[in-house]
């Protein structure tokens, strides 16, 4: 039973794993942060100061908290603009490293096979 838990940590990433929800989560504060602090207050200028959790629309008993809601689509909308510029400075001071290709693609059966497979696993034609 340990013996099988110790495989079970010690299998895949999850020190590695463990590392990324924790900086996920610092990350997440920074971000609310800028968002909350520094986007927003901006937004607010042009927006004049509109308060949308005030809008509601009323349908008998039932009241829908539009504004809430659409406070909500905002946040994330502002969230998500962030984030990509954020990722996009990112890729322009350390560009993406271009993975070497480790298939190619037969050119009679169209199957994937190693990059330097000399015959076709699958259809078993001669590759050059
Ligand atoms: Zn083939």
């Amino acid at each position: 039973m340990i013996k099988e838990f110790k495989a079970f940590i010690a299998r895949g990433n999850v020190l590695d794993m463990a590392v990324g929800v924790v900086m996920g989560a610092a990350f997440k504060a920074i971000i609310d942060s800028l968002v909350a602090d520094l986007i927003t207050p901006i937004l607010n200028v042009f927006l004049n100061g509109v308060n949308f959790k005030e809008w509601t629309i009323h349908a008998g008993p039932i009241v829908f908290s539009v504004g809430n809601f659409f406070n909500a689509v905002f946040s994330f909308l502002v969230i998500a603009f962030v984030m990509f510029l954020l990722i996009k400075a990112f890729n322009t001071m350390v560009p993406p490293k271009e993975e070497a290709p480790t298939t190619k693609t037969c050119p009679y059966c169209k199957s994937e096979v190693a990059i330097d497979a000399t015959r076709c696993p699958h259809c078993t034609s001669t590759l050059e």
